[in-house]
């Protein structure tokens, strides 16, 4: 019991200075972040090669940038900040942003959303980081080329909505298909196997549910379904 209590004691002092270190290196990453897309929007009229080189910078702040999210949330799970929102608007600003990430690896971004969905009550922030997950990994599998699509519907009877991620990459070997979402699992030279782990845990805190549909040389599909009517 004592023990417990210790190994408890520990682990708040992990997250306690996880958080701290993740505060102090993500405000000067933001920084950087916003005078990078300055530099690029200005220098980008006279020279695209800097343009494309700024871009680069900026994805790879994006890329530490996630890593610290998914790192604080594993260490510190926050508990959701519930508030009623429009899932489409979401998916239209966050596309507007990956827009250019997709482009400089040659990939497409489209969406395909369903108009007069209901407002839907979630924690606005960790499911643009779910969306940021699920995207990153179809546009790491694609071999710079292919399309996503972002998709929304309404499934009435169920009372949910889903939001699709689908790409036309590679997809996912059985095997592998069964270990999703295991901490710390993946196939990535520089891969943490944190992403789907905490995409997994989110969306279940949302008390909604991730399922993948995927095929070998066609593409893969993550499909998350949430709530409607959600009380909290
Ligand atoms: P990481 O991206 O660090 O590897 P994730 O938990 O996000 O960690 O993903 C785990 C693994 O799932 C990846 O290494 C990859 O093998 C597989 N995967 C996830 N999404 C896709 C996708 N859209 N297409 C192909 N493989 C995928």
């Amino acid at each position: 019991q004592e023990a417990r209590i210790r190994e408890q004691e520990k682990l708040a002092v992990v997250g306690q200075m996880a958080a701290g270190m993740a505060h102090e290196i993500r405000n000067p990453l933001a920084s950087v972040r916003g005078f990078a897309q300055l530099m690029s929007e200005k220098i980008g009229q006279i020279n695209s090669t800097f343009k494309e080189y700024m871009e680069i910078m900026i994805q790879e702040i994006d890329q530490a940038d996630s890593f610290i999210n998914n790192f604080l949330q594993l260490a510190r799970p926050k508990p959701p900040a519930m508030q009623q929102c429009s899932l489409n608007e979401l998916i239209t600003s966050f596309a507007r942003i990956f827009e250019s990430q997709a482009f400089l690896r040659g990939v497409k971004l489209k969406t395909d959303l369903q108009e007069d969905l209901p407002p839907i009550i979630i924690d606005r922030d960790q499911i643009k980081q779910v969306l940021l997950n699920l995207c990153q990994n179809a546009l790491q599998a694609m071999d710079l080329r292919g399309t996503i699509i972002l998709a929304t519907s309404h499934h009435k009877e169920e009372k949910e909505i889903c939001l699709s991620v689908i790409d036309d990459g590679p997809g996912i070997s059985p095997e592998n298909l069964d270990k999703l979402g295991t901490p710390f699992f993946t196939t990535k030279d520089k891969g943490t196997g944190l992403g789907l782990s905490i995409s997994y845990t989110i969306v279940d805190r949302h008390r909604g549910r991730i399922e993948v549909d995927s095929k070998l040389g066609e593409g893969t599909r993550f499909s998350i379904y949430l709530p409607v009517d959600q009380q909290f």
